[in-house]
């Protein structure tokens, strides 16, 4: 077969490869035209007006007259209405049968008051604000050079460096968001229950907004105000880190049920296979987690806000629908306010990899979510109380949302790409699963997974999700490390912050 059509009421398909102008692809559709690998063709004759339906989902409407076997791309659709928000029906859909996981406990370091435990064990230095950022990298330098190799049970030192904490408006409606943002990050399981903050002593962000109260000890805490010159301050942060790292040292791996492994998915430089292929692997082994006690968040509101009554029906109560709701809702008014909609969503790679609107690459992304029930929703970087899936309402950038789910506690993402994207955390482990063949060929040595024999046909969701599953374990467990972890790779955190800037 040339093309995958996903469901039996689609009038559109995508093509497995580049395909050319006369190609007879089968059940008697020639190609007016040269169509690129993951563009859609059309199935029938759809007439100007007409609704264009893949995954059994009305994409818009057809904006010219389309004959079968002709291309279909970005400017032969118009958007739909994005789906009203009241009265979404829910717990419509949560009794789907969930596949019996593969193994049942990790290998994680637990902490002390956290239900979920880490993955890798980090130091983590936060700040209050961005003014320390470069003494803090200087010291990081020398940790990493003088004092991590004697503490060998310790993965890495990251700074949790931001352009947050002074010149905000800190009493502004949304400044809520990226302070629990900053907040939240200090209690990531991987950072082992340890607290250690740089601030500079004047800023708005100040330390006791930044870190509980109780936390704000001077063996926790430095202000670079009070030290002498920056021999000082260096002198200071090295040697509170050493006594952190001691600590952190101690920490052993212990055989863990996986209740206490909290994961996140994303998803970035996506293309029109990846809701064929790396999503519902990346689904399947998600619902496999979930199944086995596990936490596993999904995010990127702009990303779900077109499929969202598929998700509402998830949502095993009225409460969890309606926090979905209001998600939803902020959003639209978020990006009303900067005078544009959810199609400002797809980027010049994604239409490039065939996906022509946001409701299409909406589809593929719920993909990942599996289809367990959905037992709570979260606002950005905001902390679960329930375990089971969850959805965490982020933005759909890959560099926002990382940092949000890594405040509502992941310790490990699955990120699925289908044009390719190096991203990586510093505090997590990021495990890269590609939508096609080609980019694994491409990247043999960046992408963990490929997925791409799912969408040629050769391989089953079960079986590339199983195999996802047991990745997954193995690289919560230490076992392995990821492609991207390998080489230290990190993207800057950047904190959503829709409040204004003074
Ligand atoms: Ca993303």
């Amino acid at each position: 077969m040339l093309y995958v059509k996903v469901a039996s009421n689609d009038n559109v398909a995508i093509a497995i490869k580049d395909l050319k102008k006369g190609t007879d692809v089968g059940d008697g559709i020639i190609l007016n035209e040269d169509i690129p690998q993951a563009h859609k063709l059309a199935l029938v004759d759809i007439k100007k007006g007409d609704p264009v339906i893949r995954y059994n989902v009305l994409l818009g409407y057809a904006n010219e007259d389309i004959k079968k076997g002709d291309w279909i791309n970005e400017f032969k659709i118009t958007l739909p209405t994005p789906p009203s928000l009241d009265d979404m029906e829910y717990a419509t859909n949560i009794n789907y049968p969930l596949p019996k996981p593969l193994r049942t406990t990790f290998l994680g370091y637990e902490v002390e008051g956290n239900p979920y435990a880490g993955t890798r064990n980090i130091l983590a230095i936060h700040t209050t604000v961005q003014c320390v950022t470069g003494v803090l990298n200087v010291a990081i330098k020398r940790i990493k050079e003088e004092l991590l190799p004697k503490y060998k049970n310790v993965d890495n030192v990251v700074a949790i460096n931001h352009a947050y904490g002074c010149g905000v408006a800190i009493n502004a409606r949304e400044a809520k968001v990226p302070i629990r943002i900053l907040h939240n990050l200090v209690y990531n399981p991987n950072f082992g229950g340890e607290v250690m903050v740089v601030s500079l002593g004047c800023e708005k962000l100040t330390v006791d907004k930044l870190i509980d109260p109780i936390y704000n000890t001077k063996e926790n805490v430095i202000v670079l105000q009070e030290k002498k010159g920056f021999d000082d301050m260096i002198r200071s942060i090295m040697s509170m880190a050493e006594e952190k790292l001691k600590k952190l040292n101690k920490r052993q791996r212990k055989e863990l049920p996986l209740s206490k492994l909290c994961i996140g998915m994303q998803c970035g430089g996506s293309d029109a296979f990846s809701g064929v292929s790396a999503n519902p692997s990346a689904g399947y082994a998600s619902d496999m987690l979930v199944n086995a006690g596990a936490t596993v968040m999904f995010s990127e509101v702009t990303e779900v806000r077109d499929g969202v009554h598929y998700i509402a029906s998830r949502c095993v109560n009225k409460d969890v629908r309606d926090k979905l709701a209001k998600e939803m809702a902020w959003y639209d008014k978020y990006l009303l306010e900067g005078d544009v909609d959810r199609s400002a969503n797809p980027t010049p790679g994604n239409k490039k990899g065939g996906l022509s609107n946001i409701v299409e690459k909406a589809m593929g992304s719920i993909a990942k979510s599996g289809h367990a029930p959905i037992v709570d929703v979260l606002s950005p970087g905001e902390r679960p109380t329930k375990s089971g899936l969850i959805y965490a309402a982020t933005p759909a950038s890959d560099i926002v949302c990382g940092p949000c789910q890594l405040a509502s506690g992941i310790t490990l993402e699955v990120f699925m790409t289908g044009r390719g994207t190096p991203y990586n955390l510093a505090a997590s482990p990021v495990i890269k699963v590609c939508s096609r063949n080609e980019l694994k060929d491409m990247w043999q040595d960046l992408i963990d997974i490929n997925a791409g024999p799912v969408a040629t046909g050769e391989m089953t969701i079960a079986e590339k999700g199983s195999e996802l599953f047991k990745y997954i374990i193995d690289c919560a467990s230490g076992k392995i490390k990821s492609k991207a972890e390998s080489y230290n790779l990190a993207n800057d955190l950047c904190i959503f912050n829709p409040a204004p800037i003074t």
